[in-house]
């Protein structure tokens, strides 16, 4: 899942990205709000985490612009404490849920969490296909009931798989979604992921999808 974090305080920035990246998601960050209109109406997003008061553009102008045109990704406002009026903006111009600063990191990431999967229509956070079951709270696999140790990578593309369960999802979109701006688009790597998920887990789990991409 790749996610875009805009905030334009340096220091919160980084450590909403940092917790981001532990967290195993694909991150871009912006601290300025031209810029960070233009990244959500350009890159396909899994979700984004908008400041309302940035410099160039505030947060409320930008979710409604993006509404406007048709961009439906989940977005989390981050809100002052004490602004209501902020709360009740936010979510009349297109924001889907809000987190008043400061906050506590993990509320941040639950909520995160939340909001991309009921985007992708799953109700539980776990997700289950087959013989395997995706934790979504705990970032954890288990295969029969039995834990399944999983790089990051391979978490991450087993993650967007199952959240689009029973989709065809193109090898171009797998790398949109897995990864930031700076990824090495022309690498094999998800090729490379796909085989060792079917080791680890069994070959059957992600299915190849001849000339459209990969089907969990
Ligand atoms: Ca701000």
């Amino acid at each position: 899942m790749r996610i875009l974090v805009v905030e334009d305080d340096a220091e919160l920035n980084r450590q909403l990205c940092d917790a981001l990246v532990a967290a195993g998601y694909a991150v871009d960050s912006s601290k300025e709000g031209e810029d960070a209109h233009f990244l959500g109406e350009a890159e396909p997003y899994d979700a984004i985490i908008l400041d309302i008061g940035l410099p160039g553009m505030d947060g409320i102008t930008i979710v409604e612009k993006w509404r406007a045109d048709g961009h439906n990704m989940p977005v989390l406002m981050l809100t002052a404490r004490d602004r209501w009026s902020d709360k009740v903006s936010g979510i009349d111009a297109g924001a889907d849920d809000y987190v008043a600063k400061p906050f506590h990191m993990e509320e941040v990431l639950a909520r995160l969490r939340a909001l991309i999967r009921r985007s992708a229509g799953h109700a539980s956070s776990e997700i289950t296909v087959g013989p395997v079951t995706l934790d979504t709270r705990q970032s954890r696999v288990t295969m029969d009931g039995e834990a399944v140790k999983l790089t990051s990578h391979e978490l991450r593309l087993l993650s967007y798989l199952f959240h689009h369960h029973g989709e065809v999802v193109s090898r171009s979109d797998l790398i949109q979604h897995l990864y930031d701006q700076d990824f090495d688009r022309d690498s094999n790597t998800i090729e490379v992921f796909v085989g060792r998920l079917r080791k680890k887990l069994y070959p059957e789990v992600i299915e190849t999808v001849r000339g459209l991409g990969y089907r969990a």
